[in-house]
């Protein structure tokens, strides 16, 4: 598709001291407990705080979970608009380290972004109720938090988010331009017609000088037929 980092690509695998230091603050801020309820013993959002304050002596420790408070937190999301959640309420105490020993998305995410000077986040939708995990771990961190823009996401005509882990269909290669106009249109960017012929490097190069936040659809989903 043309399209590549403007740095050197880091590796998660590489960068454990980084989020492990991450960690160690929040222990100092006494914000971490483990946690050894299993997938079955929580049924439903939020976690009840059964582990909050020791775990029952005869079960092994499986994971690491971060307090949560009572505070809202507000997202301005360029696309969506205001979006707030109660962690403690709605979410309750979150993990931040598995039992496997990997950490969670959540920080490793906001770690990243720090060390790399992420000023603007966009990406699709469903990952927009997590934002306030995310923003909550960067104010414990005394980390900056980006701003953040939610695209929606392509549906199927029964609802199904279309994406590779549920096994949509694989993009045909053999005309990138065609597939990169075909995103602009989805996008609502209207690109000029005669664009769809050019190529990649030329597609690019006009969505980057025409972009416009404005004409991007405000919605969740998009249905795809
Ligand atoms: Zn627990």
């Amino acid at each position: 598709m043309g399209l590549h980092w403007d740095e050197d690509v880091v590796y998660q695998s590489q960068r454990h001291e980084l989020y492990q230091d991450a960690l160690e603050e929040l222990q100092e801020l006494n914000l971490i407990f483990s946690c050894s309820c299993s997938r079955k013993d929580l049924s439903s959002k939020p976690y009840p705080g059964t582990c909050r304050n020791g775990v029952k002596s005869n079960k092994k420790v499986h994971s690491l979970r971060v307090k949560t408070d009572n505070n809202k937190i507000i997202i301005n999301d360029q696309l969506q608009g205001s979006y707030s959640q109660n962690l403690m309420h709605e979410v309750g105490d979150f993990i931040i380290k598995r039992a496997d020993g990997f950490f969670a998305y959540h920080l490793v995410a906001v770690v990243d972004d720090a060390k790399q000077n992420i000023t603007d986040v966009v990406r699709g939708i469903d990952l927009l109720d997590s934002t306030p995990k995310q923003i909550y771990l960067q104010q414990k961190l005394g980390l900056p938090t980006p701003t953040y823009l939610h695209l929606p996401v392509a549906i199927d005509s029964k609802g199904k988010k279309i994406s590779k882990s549920l096994e949509a269909s694989v993009i045909n290669m053999e005309q990138p331009n065609q597939i990169l106009f075909n995103a602009l249109c989805f996008l609502e960017q209207a690109p000029p017609t005669e664009i769809k012929t050019y190529d990649i490097q030329t597609i690019l190069e006009w969505a980057i000088k025409n972009w416009s936040v404005s004409l991007l659809p405000k919605k969740k989903e998009i249905v795809i037929n």
